[in-house]
């Protein structure tokens, strides 16, 4: 037998007032770490990502990773994975085109 690590839908308490600061950061593409630099992946610019990955490979196992992670993720130092894509508005200017159809056409 051996052990995975799946990713699981896992609930995360974060204070209100910093996930407000998180959306209203992604939303102007700015790093969710308070530097000025836009946003490269999972609400942090190049930098801060780099920080962030260097710090969780240095763990030993999986395990601690991946509760390196959630502690990172619940302290709001960093997004959970999908979840920038979900605060951030679309920039494709064709994601919206049809969505409402005219009554003209209907
Ligand atoms: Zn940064």
């Amino acid at each position: 037998m051996r052990v995975v690590y799946l990713p699981a839908p896992v609930e995360i308490e974060m204070d209100q007032d910093r996930q407000d600061e998180i959306v209203k950061r992604i939303a102007e593409d700015r790093c969710i770490r308070g530097c000025e630099r836009p946003v490269h992946c999972r609400g942090l610019c190049k930098e801060c990502d780099s920080q962030f990955r260097s710090v969780r490979q240095s763990k030993k196992t999986e395990k601690e990773r991946a509760a390196f992670e959630r502690s990172a993720i619940e302290a709001g130092m960093v997004l959970a994975p999908n979840e920038q894509r979900r605060l951030r508005p679309t920039t494709n200017p064709f994601a919206n085109v049809g969505s409402e159809v005219p009554d003209h056409v209907a």
